[in-house]
């Protein structure tokens, strides 16, 4: 199929962007077009403009600063894939890039899209939460900062206003003691997952502290399943696994029993990452 007719506009700054987003109350903005461009041609969605934001500049650093990882909204899959500072301040992000669609979806894609579009079975969004991140957007009133506990709402919804614009994610820079799992179960690789799991831990002693499990799959917005955290913190997996406090909904993909049968695998593939020290 082929889309609505639709009108572009290259904005040049953020200032720029926030305007027409204001001025035209049902336009789109258009990072790397993956996900936008897709719903349109399925006529999903049918917005009167799209304002391309790929000319606006200095939304794709990728920096280091005071014990953060900051990552702009335009920062492209493939480029954090094969980022040396992402390898070595966000391993976790760094692990789930790969299962991130195909090689020419990562050319296009960008992270900022990825977190906006807030898909219920997509990596990035559960990575924020499993490392307590944070998101930057500039909307009417300026620039804001949300916790990305706070971040997704529901399905496809987040804590962005109609006239935001996401600008960046923030990360803690992990330390020597960070420990990170991450696994996915996909029907063919760079498929979105039927179930995955992302996790963040701190090294205590033998055991682990500050454990933080982020299921995708299994809810309208990426889950953390903290009976499980509690668990696995006392160095218990099959109790964690027991502990697992997820109520996945049937889908497409796979019935919700087969959903939670799996986060188990996970969570038990996810625990022996957790216990290894950081290479
Ligand atoms: C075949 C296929 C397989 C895929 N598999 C996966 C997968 O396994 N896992 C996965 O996570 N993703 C997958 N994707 C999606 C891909 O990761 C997209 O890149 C991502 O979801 C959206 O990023 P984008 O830059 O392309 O955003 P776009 O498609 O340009 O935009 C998506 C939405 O976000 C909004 N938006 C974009 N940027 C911003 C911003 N900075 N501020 C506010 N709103 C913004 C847009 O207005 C739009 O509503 C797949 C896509 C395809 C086509």
């Amino acid at each position: 199929m082929k889309p609505a007719p639709f009108g572009y506009k290259k904005a040049r700054s953020l200032a720029e962007a926030v305007a027409l987003l204001g001025e035209n109350p049902d336009a789109r903005l258009l990072a790397g077009g993956q996900s936008l461009i897709a719903t349109l041609n399925m006529r999903l969605s049918a917005p009167s403009l799209l304002i391309d934001i790929n000319g606006i500049s200095g939304l794709d650093g990728i920096a280091h600063k005071g014990g953060a990882l900051e990552i702009g909204a335009l920062t492209r899959h493939a480029q954090a894939e094969r980022s040396d500072l992402i390898a070595r301040h966000a391993p976790l992000i760094a692990r789930a890039m790969p299962h991130i669609g195909h090689a020419a979806i990562r050319n296009r894609g960008t992270l900022g899209g990825s977190i906006s579009f807030a898909d219920p079975a997509a990596e990035l969004p559960a990575c924020l939460l499993a490392l307590d991140g944070e998101v930057d957007a500039t909307g009417p009133q300026g620039p804001r900062t949300i916790h990305a506990r706070d971040f997704f709402k529901g399905l496809f919804e987040t804590a962005l206003g109609p006239q935001d614009v996401l600008t960046a994610i923030r990360v803690p820079a992990a330390t020597p003691a960070t420990r990170v799992g991450f696994a996915e179960l996909a029907r063919r690789h760079g498929d979105y997952a039927i179930v995955g799991l992302a996790a963040s831990a701190r090294a205590d002693g033998k055991g682990l502290a500050d454990v933080r499990l982020a299921y995708f799959g299994v809810g309208a917005t990426p889950l953390r399943a903290k009976k499980a955290e509690a668990a696995l913190a006392s160095g218990n997996v099959d109790a964690a696994v027991a502990a697992l406090d997820l109520d996945p909904q049937d889908d497409v993909q796979a019935s919700a029993a087969v959903k939670k049968h799996l986060a188990g695998v996970l969570l038990r593939r996810v625990a022996k990452q957790l216990m290894e020290p950081r290479p």
